[in-house]
């Protein structure tokens, strides 16, 4: 898999907006866009290797979609149709570092688009399955972390792909992150990660 582009959403599932809250902070429920690029991705088999000194690195376990296509403008109820395939994905993020550009209204690349950033399994083919009625975990060394359902999320799959297209032509073979449940936290060298899903997949990755 070698994603011309990737593209992400982030403050999309309520009670990960609330854990991650700055005080005082007004939550205006609108998602983020960002991107991340090609180099970003790590396949199962290879190890994810932690930037080092630059503060916590945090997992965020993520459903993610491979489009068909579609172009510009796509309707929201024609969106699913540019859905090819399904998989399970880490928005890894250097936590204390975005921390630190948000509150100087700075973008995210730097906390959010680093080479391996993005480790992520193989896709599935979308079988037309409910995309609002999925459920996937995350375990770190074992212990459950996250887990995911689907229909939490406050901005849909269908509507994801409504607003990119907005902006971008989208062409077959991109990739769209949808956002993170509750239960982030920290990953350190040696740790092992495994996201499952039913239908979905089960994917196993180890730090250093
Ligand atoms: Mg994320």
């Amino acid at each position: 898999m070698n994603p011309a582009r990737i593209f992400c959403i982030g403050r999309n599932y309520a009670e990960h907006v609330a854990e991650l809250a700055q005080p005082g902070a007004a939550d205006d429920g609108d998602c983020v866009i960002f991107m991340k690029p090609a180099s970003a991705v790590v396949p199962e088999d290879e190890p994810i290797v932690l930037p080092r000194g630059l503060g916590s690195v945090h997992f965020e376990a993520e459903l993610v979609v491979v489009l068909t296509g579609g172009g510009r403008d796509i309707p929201e109820d024609e969106a699913l149709d540019c859905v090819a395939g399904l998989t399970l994905g880490l928005d890894l993020t250097l936590r204390d570092l975005q921390t630190q550009l948000r509150s100087r209204g700075e973008p995210w690349e730097r906390a959010k688009a680093f080479d391996g950033s993005a480790p992520l399994g193989d896709f599935k083919p979308y079988l037309e399955q409910d995309l609002q009625a999925l459920s996937f975990t995350c375990h770190v060394n074992g212990r459950l972390r996250q887990h995911g359902q689907t229909r939490d999320m406050r901005v849909t799959v269908a509507r994801q792909i409504h607003l990119l297209s907005q902006l971008w032509a989208l062409a077959p073979g991109d990739v769209l992150f949808t956002g993170t449940p509750k239960g982030v936290g920290p990953l350190s060298p040696g740790d092992q990660i495994t996201l499952a899903g039913p239908t979905l997949g089960t994917y196993t990755w180890t730090c250093s």
